[in-house]
């Protein structure tokens, strides 16, 4: 198999990033283990014509290449919710509370919670969104899960979970296993984020009007023969001098990977 480039995966990253490469004349090939292109982001119909989402759905004004695919493409941003106004509630098995605080917290766990919402903030303003790895701690705050970095700043177990659960609501993986500095770089890319606060039009204001998956089926089909679906990837020769290559900035190094 030779290409200049193979992308693994043709969700919304690997979508992407082979359209961009392909659009600068490189020869890619997206290799994809599933049947359909979208990977977490899927919709299906109902009997009656409306889309159901299966995963991704919501996206804000901060998601700005986001915002710019889909005008590249041609495809609508409604708004995601109804005017009406409503109250963010909590339902876990004990119990359920609306607004905050959350009904397992305990004394000091408000105050706690702030703090800490106000430590990230600051750590995340000494992130460079476009390049993270400039920061002069970046690798230490990389190891560190964002749950290992609130434990290490005193965060009670109530106010874990409520980072935890907040994380966990949007389906991305859990702050156990997330990098602080991944997270941090999240923040510092949307202005406001830093000071605590969770601007719903910054993250979720907007949705694509013919169902979120459309970008995907839409970059797919530009894509065409550059896709090969049912292509699951077990392994990966990765030589270090033979070509064809691919530049790997991590260790300075020209990698083979096919
Ligand atoms: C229920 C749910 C709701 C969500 N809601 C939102 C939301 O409203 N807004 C939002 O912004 N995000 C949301 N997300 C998160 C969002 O969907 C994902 O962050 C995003 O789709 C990830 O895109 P990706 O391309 O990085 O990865 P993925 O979509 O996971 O794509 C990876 C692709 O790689 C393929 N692959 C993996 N291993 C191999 C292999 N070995 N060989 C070949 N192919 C392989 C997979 O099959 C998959 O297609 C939600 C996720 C879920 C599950």
């Amino acid at each position: 198999m030779h290409h200049d480039v193979i992308v693994l995966g043709a969700g919304l990253a690997g979508l992407s990033a082979a359209r961009d490469l392909a659009a600068a004349g490189t020869d890619v090939l997206v290799l994809e283990a599933r049947d359909r292109v979208g990977g977490r982001v899927e919709q299906t119909r109902t009997p009656d014509g409306r889309f159901v989402q299966l995963g991704g759905e919501v996206v804000g004004r901060a998601h700005t290449a986001y915002l710019q695919l889909a005008k590249e493409l041609g495809l609508e941003l409604v708004p995601s919710y109804v005017a009406e106004p409503g109250r963010m509630t909590r339902a876990t098995p004990e119990g359920s509370s609306a607004d905050d605080p959350p009904h397992w917290f305990g004394p000091g766990d408000a105050a706690l919670h702030e703090r800490l919402g106000a430590e990230f903030g600051a750590l995340a303003a000494t992130v460079d969104p476009d390049d993270p790895w400039s920061h002069p701690d970046g690798s230490a705050l990389d190891r560190l899960s964002v749950a290992d970095w609130l434990r290490s700043r005193q965060a009670s177990p109530a106010v874990v979970r409520l980072w935890e659960i907040g994380q966990l609501a949007l389906a991305g993986g859990s702050y156990e296993r997330i990098s602080l500095l991944a997270a941090l770089r999240k923040s510092a890319a949307v202005p406001g984020s830093g000071k605590g606060d969770y601007d719903y039009d910054d993250w979720e204001g907007l949705r694509l009007a013919d169902g979120s998956a459309t970008l995907a089926e839409v970059m797919g089909r530009e894509l065409g023969p550059h896709i090969r679906l049912g292509s699951p990837v077990a392994a990966l020769d990765i030589r270090p001098t033979a070509a064809p290559y691919a530049w790997s900035p991590a260790r300075s190094s020209r990698r083979r990977l096919w």
